[in-house]
């Protein structure tokens, strides 16, 4: 890291060469469900070795049938506990990185059903009583928050702020899952020229000093988010979610500068990626039916593009919908990101598995560089302050 004073930024972007893949690409299955069972539906997935996933009956044209071999950096078998997801899917390093200032993304894809709530937050039940307890269905979030504490107190000597906001993505209008008050009015998404980055006007952020905090607002948006729906299902497989914890850093650097860092963690649980589909067909009469998807169909175009080695200065339409402007500043190459697909083992569902499986595949090719974010006028201001009280009291003193 390097300490510079550019007249073109107001930040110094100091770039991290160790790190080759900033995509982390992993996988779970979740177990065949009672459903499934009863229907005697059988699991045409199999797991021959280290992130790999050998799938059956693929179609290859007319009737007949192949095995097709995936691989990946990470694949969670149906029996795998959400703590072996925390402790396996990368995730901690994201905190990590994200502690030291860089921004990061953790999303689930995959089909409505295929668990990427449940690998997030786990079951809904968990969040209709006031004061949740603590238990081994908590997903990926909260153990991540509990990670995050852990990381911070063994960093005593640095003053830490954490801030956190919960956004839903319904139809492209960005809903602040905290601030209910608000009645579900929808947000302005802004690009913000100082940060160079895209933001939500007057969303609600909440000082977060200790891990109660946090879950608290992953309780309370988890309750708002069904606010909102007559048909949860119907609903949350067409919405999209966007948890962010910030966290702001102070460290001690020489002659008594501070500096100062901003990274940022984003959990995100995808609309149901058959909703891609649902949107061409079901024509353009329904406002809903045209908007649902379209972050979703962006998404996949914007990671069409950054995989492509070949379309390397292609335009990347990241301003084309409200969750890929979210997301520009941690896809977009400066910072990193965990893919978590999900998918059903079923028979049934083996049409949306290959798509989900063909579209990670992807999503792991692409290539990012990250960078730290700093702010030395920040720095120099937190400086002259603690000069200005230093000042004060030896002033009180005399
Ligand atoms: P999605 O959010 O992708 O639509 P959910 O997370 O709601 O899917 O999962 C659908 C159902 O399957 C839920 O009842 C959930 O509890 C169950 N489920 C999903 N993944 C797992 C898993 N790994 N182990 C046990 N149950 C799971
Ligand atoms: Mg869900």
């Amino acid at each position: 890291e390097r300490l510079t004073d550019s007249s073109h930024s107001q930040r110094i972007i100091s770039s991290c060469n160790s790190i080759e893949d900033n995509i982390n690409v992993v996988v779970r299955v979740r177990p065949l469900n009672p459903k499934e069972i009863k229907a005697r539906d059988i699991s045409v997935v199999h797991f021959p070795g280290h992130g790999q996933i050998l799938v059956d009956h693929v179609p290859n044209g007319g009737n007949a049938q192949k095995s097709k071999l995936f691989s990946y950096n990470v694949v969670f078998e149906p029996a795998a506990t959400q703590e072996d997801v925390l402790q396996f899917s990368g995730i901690k390093r994201l905190i990590e990185m994200a502690v030291e200032g860089f921004r990061c993304t953790a999303f689930c894809y995959g089909q409505t059903g295929s668990g990427k709530t449940h690998t997030l937050t786990g079951p809904p039940k968990l969040f209709n009583k006031k004061t949740p307890s603590y238990s081994d269905s908590h997903g990926l979030v909260f153990r991540s928050f509990l990670y995050l504490f852990k990381l911070l107190e063994q960093k005593s000597d640095i003053h830490f702020i954490l801030k956190a906001s919960f956004l839903e993505i319904y139809n492209e209008k960005v809903i602040d899952l905290l601030n209910s008050g608000t009645a579900r009015k929808p947000l302005a998404v802004r690009w913000s020229k100082k940060a160079r980055g895209f933001f939500v006007e007057n969303l609600f952020t909440v000082d977060c000093e200790e891990i109660d905090d946090l879950s608290a607002v992953l309780e309370e948006g988890m309750r708002n988010r069904s606010v909102g729906s007559h048909n949860m299902n119907e609903y949350s497989s067409r919405s999209h979610t966007i948890l962010t914890v910030h966290i702001t850093s102070e460290q001690p650097a020489e002659k008594g500068v501070f500096i100062s860092r901003s990274g940022k963690i984003n959990f995100v649980d995808l609309a149901g990626s058959e909703m891609t589909k649902k949107t061409q067909s079901e024509g353009k009469t329904l406002e809903e039916a045209n908007n649902i998807n379209k972050s979703l169909m962006v998404l996949g175009y914007c990671i069409a593009s950054l995989s492509d080695n070949k379309r390397r200065n292609n335009h990347i339409p990241y301003r084309d919908s409200q969750l890929t402007k979210l997301l520009a500043d941690s896809l977009a190459g400066n910072g990193v990101t965990l893919m978590i697909a999900c998918i059903s083992p079923a028979m049934s569902n083996l049409t949306e598995t290959i798509n989900t499986l063909r579209y990670a595949a992807r999503a792991k090719r692409i290539r990012t560089k990250p960078i730290v974010v700093m702010d030395p006028r920040e720095a120099l201001i937190i400086t002259l302050k603690r000069e200005v009280n230093v000042l004060q009291s030896e002033n009180e003193h005399l």
